[in-house]
């Protein structure tokens, strides 16, 4: 039988429409305002090519004025307090879901998604986003008053789920008191500009949210604008690079949410035709253009045929056609240049020895339409198996054992979801960990909610959204705001490699502090050293001079050293233990170190010590109590949000507090399972260069700490650039903030840069505690079936 047409009215769109004569303004310090230059552009719907609007277009100078109204905005708006705000998010959740099925058609007709997805999961999805937020808004003052906003946040956003970003973005920033500059993207404007006017209906003060449309040009402004203090961005990760290097060393915060190629992955003991569902939502979901798209099918050789002929047979019966058609499966591509990229990278697929398949029916003739596609016979270097295609086409390889499939399943620049489906509870939590993303589902796939943070690992970016995780991107810690740069203080001198000086003096013994790599003392690649002397000027030692083989073999060294993420919290928690025992039983010689290198009162240097001892058994205790959260998610699911160490770190420490700098920073690190490539002080290398003997004795496995000494800057450039390195923390100058941010950008590594501005060591509340944790972590969320 044959489905009959069942069309959703565009009525109530096209009225807004014309009530607005089919042309929109930017929306700026609460007025409509024209372009300064007076440039615009179409939005034009995808699925018949028809103008729906002729769109503002915001250039340098109405991006200058959207900063600014959103700095005037600020203070009044963080003053509302907790409550107010709370009111505020509460109306716009209100006011989306009133007007749901407007938006839904509104978003139909601009993307060319299906009115089935925009009416039952994106709108909904929204006003959840924004109900769940102004409960953060309202807590805000009780449980984070450690805490203030960081200011006016630049969004920008793309073009796949359109309001969804939007509510993604604006609900966490508002709820913690910042106010906004948001860009959509320039195929998808409209229903940012409803929400904009949805935000002068409910009276919010002008300037807390500004939309500024526009295409790249307008993002660039954004990025670029010295008023504004964070960017959070979705979108390509060729994008996401450059607005990574735009900012570098400029200080705002900065939260990406970059592409993927997600893995899907079948077992022989999954039930097939609920998988063959799975399928479905996970590549024709919003036509494959999805971040998250389990574009990856990873299937047991086993039932590999059985299931692609399953998953032959329901492709043949998914409908393609007009987006409000009620019925519809799949709807239209979001641009003719969108569709162009597809048909290239199929092509190429079928260059490269791919076998195409797609359903016998026919796509509509007319619009931006591609059907459903199935690849086999793909390699995973292929080239499809590697890019992000954005569009309906699913590419399929097959597994024998669980661990080839967690090894296809990473074989990925990417990290941002994966999907597993086995009827074998074992099997999948077995698995869930070993997979490098920041959301894995278990028997579902594609399945949000704000409870929950989203966000990737590795190229797929970092930070989260959603959730008390995703809070953490619009706030900072009170005391940051009192934070200043420092002049460059004059450091002690160093002398390279020359034997011997007037000044020198040979110790009594000799003492020579070598490099730590591996578990091992280690003579530096180059055979170069570098003199170490006290403030007078007197030789006190000497250390060797690392350089590019070094870092590299601590890299590897602390890659082999994995096992270490996978001791249980309360092993770590007791090696950091006995760390601090043995090192108490030392504590003079360390306080001595100190004063020699320093000339430092030996009260100070003392107190240096105790810090240090202290500090580590605060680590020792939040190993096995900075844990994971379970969010209350809906869809008969349970979602755990585990949080995991990063990997391999790079830590460049402070120049000054030569042992508590060092304590301070390599101790979280490694408390919560990562492995470090530590750069001590360069000019008072000598106590973290001592700490190794106390490693040894203490049972760390070697390789967890890797003590690489040597110029600060060249060594951090080493760090940064490589690619094994999936995090680096940088406490030292603005320039090497910058450096850091920028090298960074290649392999998206987590970095934690200091601008420049130290902070106290001996204050705990700045230099001690979770705020290290959540540096040294990320959050892996993954939903578990649970109830009925
Ligand atoms: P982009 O990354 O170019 O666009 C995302 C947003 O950034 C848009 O608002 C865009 O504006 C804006 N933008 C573009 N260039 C700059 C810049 N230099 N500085 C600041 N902002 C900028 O994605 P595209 O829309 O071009 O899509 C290209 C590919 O990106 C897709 O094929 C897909 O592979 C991937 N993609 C991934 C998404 C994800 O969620 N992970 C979402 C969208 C795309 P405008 O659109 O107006 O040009």
């Amino acid at each position: 039988m044959e489905y009959g047409p069942a069309p959703e009215s565009r009525k109530a769109v096209d009225e807004w429409l014309n009530a607005h004569q089919g042309r929109f303004q930017l929306f700026i310090g609460g007025k409509w305002l024209s372009p300064k230059d007076n440039q615009s552009f179409k939005s034009i719907n995808p699925a018949n090519e028809e103008t729906l609007a002729e769109i503002a277009e915001a250039g340098k100078e109405d991006v200058d004025k959207a900063v600014a109204a959103a700095k005037k905005a600020l203070p009044k708006w963080e003053g509302l307090g907790s409550h107010a705000r709370a009111r505020f998010l509460y109306a716009l959740a209100r006011q989306i879901q009133k007007h749901a099925r407007l938006f839904a058609v509104l978003e139909s007709l601009d993307n060319g998604k299906s009115i089935r997805e925009t009416r039952d999961i994106d709108i909904p999805l929204v006003a959840r986003h924004f109900y769940h937020h102004a409960g953060w808004a309202q807590l805000r003052d009780s449980i984070l008053k450690e805490y203030t906003s960081i200011g006016v946040v630049g969004q920008i956003i793309p073009w796949n789920f359109p309001l969804l970003m939007l509510s993604w973005k604006i609900a966490p920033a508002l709820a913690m008191g910042n106010t906004v500059v948001l860009k959509p993207a320039e195929f998808t404007s409209l229903t940012a500009l409803l929400f904009a006017e949805i935000c002068e209906q409910i009276g919010l003060p002008p300037g807390v949210v500004n939309v500024v449309t526009g295409g790249g040009k307008t993002g660039e402004f954004i990025v670029q604008h010295p008023g504004i203090q964070k960017i959070a961005f979705t979108g390509s990760t060729e994008v996401g690079q450059l607005i990574r290097r735009n900012t570098a060393g400029t200080g705002k915060k900065l939260s990406l949410e970059l592409g993927g190629k997600s893995p899907f992955l079948v077992f022989d003991s999954a039930d097939l035709d609920s998988a063959v569902e799975g399928v479905v939502d996970a590549i024709w979901f919003n036509q494959g253009q999805v971040c998250c798209a389990g574009s990856r099918l990873l299937v047991q050789e086993s039932v590999a045929e059985q299931f692609l002929k399953k998953i032959r047979s329901r492709m043949e019966k998914l409908r393609i056609g007009n987006p409000l058609d009620k019925a519809i499966d799949i709807g239209a591509i979001v641009a003719p240049v969108q569709l162009k990229t597809i048909e290239e990278l199929v092509q190429k697929g079928k260059e490269e020895g791919g076998a195409i398949w797609q359903p016998s029916w026919a796509c509509p003739k007319e619009g931006c339409f591609y059907p459903p596609t199935l690849i086999t016979n793909v390699t995973p270097s292929a080239t499809i198996s590697q890019v992000e295609i954005f569009g309906p086409v699913l590419i399929a390889m097959s597994f024998r054992t669980p661990a080839e499939a967690v090894k296809l399943a990473n074989n990925t620049r990417y990290g941002l979801a994966a999907s597993i489906w086995t009827e074998n509870i074992n099997l999948a939590l077995n698995i869930a960990p070993k997979i490098k993303a920041g959301t894995v589902w278990i028997n579902c796939t594609n399945v949000f909610d704000a409870t929950s943070g989203f966000g990737g690992y590795r190229e797929s970016g970092f930070g989260r959204e959603g959730g008390k995780e995703g809070l953490w991107e619009y706030v900072k810690p009170n005391w940051e705001v009192e934070l200043t740069e420092l002049p460059t203080t004059s450091e002690p001198k160093l002398e390279n490699n020359s034997p011997s000086s007037s000044s020198f003096t040979t110790p009594a013994i000799d003492r020579t502090a070598k490099m730590y790599i591996g578990g091992k003392q280690v003579r530096p690649d180059g055979a170069y050293s570098i003199r170490i002397l006290d403030p007078k000027g007197k030789g006190i030692g000497e250390v060797g001079e690392g350089n590019r083989k070094d870092i590299r073999n601590a890299v590897e060294a602390a890659h082999a050293a994995a096992s270490w993420a996978k001791a249980t919290a309360h092993n770590r928690a007791q090696v950091l233990y006995y760390i601090a025992e043995n090192f108490a039983v030392r504590a003079a010689e360390f306080s001595a170190r100190i004063a020699q290198m320093t000339a430092l009162e030996p009260a100070i240097s003392q107190k240096e010590v105790d810090l240090a001892i202290q500090r580590i058994y605060t680590y020792a205790a939040l190993a096995d109590k900075y844990d994971g959260q379970m969010h209350q998610t809906p869809f008969r699911n349970v979602t755990l949000a585990m949080k995991e160490p990063l990997g391999v770190m790079g830590i460049i420490c402070p120049q000054e507090m030569p042992l508590l700098g060092f304590i301070s920073t390599v101790i979280p690190a490694i408390s919560m399972g990562n492995r470090v490539v530590v750069v001590p002080s360069e000019p008072y290398p000598l106590a973290a260069t001592d700490f190794y003997q106390i490693l040894e004795t203490s049972d760390l496995p070697g390789g967890v700490v890797n003590i690489i000494t040597g110029k600060r800057d060249t060594l951090t450039q080493v760090l940064a650039n490589h690619d094994d390195v999936d995090g680096l923390w940088y406490f030292g100058s603005k320039e090497g903030s910058k450096l850091v941010e920028f090298a960074a950008a290649e392999n998206m590594k987590r970095t934690w840069v200091n601008y420049g501005k130290p902070r106290e060591w001996f204050n705990p509340q700045q230099s001690e505690g979770e705020l290290f944790l959540r540096h040294a972590t990320q959050i892996k969320n993954i939903w578990v079936p649970y109830g009925e």
